[in-house]
């Protein structure tokens, strides 16, 4: 394989598609070298065969509004790979979701789902739709207008959506409803669902905690420690929530949230009340982080600016992709930035992800740090599987051990000959191993 040429000829096949093109490129140049030292993989095209999604659904989604207007939006979803278990991936509702975006995420998805241990495919799907301001009959009938074509595609043996940016428990709740209307069974098509319907305890936190759990064990590994640390976040949703949470229960200081109007450095550091304010914000539906300096004195808002300014020891994108770029990689690293983990998917431009290698801060990519979120949706899936419910220590066990065990498998496939650790080719070797070793077993398909 020779990633220059097999990029070539995918901006030829799919001209503009920036955002996937770029995911594609990032996890091809980490696996180019060992992947030309197995010849059955180029004799298989696996590369040729894993950068291309099974099939893309798109469909019209026509609602009505609260003035009895008609709105038309597109749904999509993008089933990725299978080899290793059930399509498996969030929804999307945004105003930017486009094609390219949700090609990006069901391809980083696949490789993500393949680290967790658990047997689940890669997908992703979702809506242009925007929930800005949205009343909450609007959602409902927008998300029942969305399942009427979705549920033929899924399944929980088959497919099986949970949520993503604008998609959280409220909307999992509605999209299940008409799914369990419209194909007369309950089963675990859904993950992320109500704890009254077969949701599991620690999905709403999970993707936070986890991202948590692989950063403490990203610094145990430099000999240094979480606690004291100075955090900065982006992002004030269910992801920063989480990660908010654990690393202030864990003695870290958070000093920063943003939102798309701007962003909140808060020198004493969010404590519970302020972690709790975040989710009444984010019910607000309003898409703003300003009304938080209003409400805690000594907060301050900086209007249409990013939380990469602030001098941190770590950095924590938790918001949407590419929302760190090169420029604020230099500021970071210029302010004393020591660990950069991405929690958001393809958080780091790659000139920012080039930036922080060169620098050698220890820098880990979103499939790896985010990876708790969709882990427990599988533990979520095995629970229903079994018609059973663990406890919240339980599954928090088995997210802490998964999570250990992504950090072995970046050790394992990144560690440099001077020491440093490469998460980054860690992480996109070990799960892309895993899924071309099955592709490779299961013959041409
Ligand atoms: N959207 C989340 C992700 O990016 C979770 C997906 C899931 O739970 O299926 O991994």
């Amino acid at each position: 394989m020779n990633v220059n040429h097999l990029m070539t000829e995918l901006e030829r096949k799919h001209p503009g598609e920036k955002e996937y093109l770029q995911a594609v490129r990032e996890v091809l140049a980490s696996v180019e070298e060992i992947y030309n030292r197995h010849p059955e993989f180029g004799a298989l095209r696996i590369a040729e065969r894993i950068v291309e999604p099974d099939r893309i659904f798109t469909f019209k989604v026509p609602w009505v509004d609260d003035r009895g207007e008609v709105q038309v939006n597109i749904g999509y979803r993008v089933q990725f790979n299978n080899a290793i278990g059930p399509y498996k991936g969030g929804l999307r509702f945004h105003a930017s979701v486009n094609l390219s975006i949700l090609k990006f995420l069901g391809f980083e998805q696949t490789f993500k789902n393949a680290l967790t241990t658990l047997p689940m495919g890669g997908a992703k799907g979702g809506s242009d739709f925007n929930p800005r301001g949205k009343s909450d009959a609007e959602i409902m009938r927008f998300c029942q207008a969305f399942m009427t074509e979705l549920w033929r595609y899924i399944g929980p043996e088959t497919d099986v959506p949970a949520g993503d940016i604008g998609v959280g428990g409220r909307e999992i709740g509605y999209l299940y409803g008409m799914y369990r209307k419209l194909a007369r069974e309950n089963t675990g098509v859904l993950t992320g669902k109500g704890m009254t319907y077969g949701g599991s305890l620690v999905r709403p936190e999970a993707t936070g905690f986890g991202a948590i759990y692989f950063t403490a064990q990203m610094l145990e590994q430099a000999g240094d420690e979480l606690a004291r640390k100075r955090i900065a976040l982006s992002g004030f949703g269910n992801v920063a929530w989480g990660a908010a949470l654990k690393a202030t229960e864990l003695g870290a200081k958070v000093v920063t949230i943003s939102g798309p109007d701007g962003f909140i450095y808060d020198p004493s550091g969010l404590d519970r009340e302020k972690i709790d304010y975040m989710l009444e914000l984010r019910a607000s539906n309003n898409d703003v982080v300003a009304p938080y300096a209003e409400r805690f004195a000594g907060a301050e808002f900086f209007a249409g600016r990013k939380p990469w300014e602030i001098p941190v020891d770590i950095a924590m994108p938790c918001a949407t992709q590419n929302e760190l770029d090169g420029e604020d990689a230099a500021r970071l690293l210029a302010n004393g930035v020591r660990y950069i983990a991405e929690v958001s998917n393809m958080g780091c431009t790659p000139e920012a992800i080039d930036a922080f290698i060169a620098q050698k801060a220890v820098y880990a990519p979103g499939k790896a740090v985010n990876a708790g979120g969709v882990a427990t949706s599988g533990l979520e899936m095995s629970q229903n599987a079994m018609k059973l419910n663990w406890s919240r220590e339980e599954v928090d066990r088995r997210l802490h051990e998964i999570m250990s065990s992504i950090h072995r498998a970046c050790l394992e496939y990144g560690t440099e000959p001077d020491g440093y650790i490469n998460y980054m080719k860690g992480a996109n070797i070990a799960g892309f191993m895993k899924v071309a070793r099955s592709m490779v077993e299961q013959g041409i398909l």
